[in-house]
């Protein structure tokens, strides 16, 4: 059984499934997003699920430091008084206290810096699929030099870990290193069911997942990886960590983050891979850069030290190595 009797695993699990219950009930309510600078959306429930989050790690942690996608400049932009009080409502719900002022302060606690200690945080995982009745997730982990001690992911449009359903009861999946990966429902946690990659070792057979938006991945790449390795089944775009708890499931083999062709440099930020790299990791699986390198969660807000992400069941992932070699990655 999963210990959510130490203050860590009682902060995760309690922030995650707040935050996602909350992005649950945005989803359901409002359908607008605002644009950021960098050109991609955020939603009321960007902001609210970090505010949320920022909330309960002052209160449960009040000495950590989160690093969090969102920025309080943003909001203070993009948000009206309209949109703001919006938030403010939501975020209310659970943490009745919340004022407009309060809010931007509790987004602001996210703007932690990446230390020995460290808790990150992406609010919504997957905005676009979340716009798009698509999958996302609040991902959460706790980072302690350099390595992923604890990962949760609140995952409202996916049920059992692998099974999407926008209308099921979710999934919240919660590792600690060393003590495996778990699944409970997210509407109703009940015991926890601990979590086993697949054993799945012919390459032909491989279930590969890969980002749904074809501009975070490089859609012509994976069409000759998998013509390498004789892959049969076509691959899978689903939104967000999602696809990271479907492999700890043993429901996918496979996850590639390629480096997206417009954008070769591309890093990925650490809010967006440390909590499912621990989820796979406890769960029996392999996760490295695309080079087979580990990853290295020390860099800062973007992992500077590797490309991309290959996540596998562990017994795929020298084969996937091999052909990602064999087309110049
Ligand atoms: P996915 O759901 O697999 O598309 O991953 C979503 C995450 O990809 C978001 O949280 C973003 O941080 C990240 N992302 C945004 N733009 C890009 C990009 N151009 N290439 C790769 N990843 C991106
Ligand atoms: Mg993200």
């Amino acid at each position: 059984m999963f210990n959510l009797n130490t203050p860590e695993s009682k902060f995760a699990f309690t922030a995650v499934r707040q935050a996602a219950l909350l992005a649950t009930q945005v989803h359901a309510e409002v359908a607008t997003a605002m644009t950021k600078d960098d050109r991609t959306p955020v939603t009321v429930a960007d902001f609210a699920s970090q505010a949320l989050v920022g909330s309960l790690i002052s209160k449960m942690l009040p000495n950590d430091a989160l690093v969090a996608e969102e920025g309080a400049d943003a909001l203070r932009a993009l948000a009206t008084p309209e949109t703001l009080a919006q938030i403010t409502a939501f975020v209310a719900r659970f943490a009745p206290e919340a004022t407009s002022d309060q809010v931007v302060e509790w987004v602001e606690r996210g703007a932690g810096v990446p230390n020995n200690r460290y808790w990150v945080l992406d609010p919504i995982d997957g905005t676009k699929g979340y716009l798009r009745g698509g999958q996302y997730a609040v991902a959460l982990a706790l980072i302690i030099d350099g390595q992923v001690q604890l990962g949760a992911l609140g995952l409202p449009a996916l049920c059992d870990g692998y099974r999407p359903d926008p209308y099921g009861t979710g999934s919240l999946v919660i590792a600690a290193r060393n003590q495996g990966a778990w699944v409970t429902s997210l509407a109703a946690p009940g015991d926890f069911e601990r979590m086993h990659v697949s054993n799945r070792a012919n390459p032909s057979l491989a279930r590969i997942f890969r980002s749904y938006e074809g501009d975070h991945t490089n859609v012509a790449q994976l069409e000759e990886i998998i013509e390498i390795m004789e892959v049969e089944p076509e691959p899978v775009g689903v939104d967000s960590q999602a696809k990271y708890s479907i492999v700890a499931a043993g429901k996918g083999d496979v996850v590639l983050r390629l480096l997206p062709a417009g954008n070769p440099d591309y890093r990925e930020k650490v809010w967006d891979v440390a909590a499912g790299a621990l989820i796979v990791q406890e769960a029996g699986g392999k996760v490295t850069d695309l080079r087979g390198k580990p990853l290295d969660f020390s860099a800062g807000r973007e992992m500077l030290n590797n490309a991309g992400v290959l996540v596998s069941n562990g017994a795929l992932h020298s084969a996937v190595v091999e052909a990602l070699r064999s087309v110049g990655v």
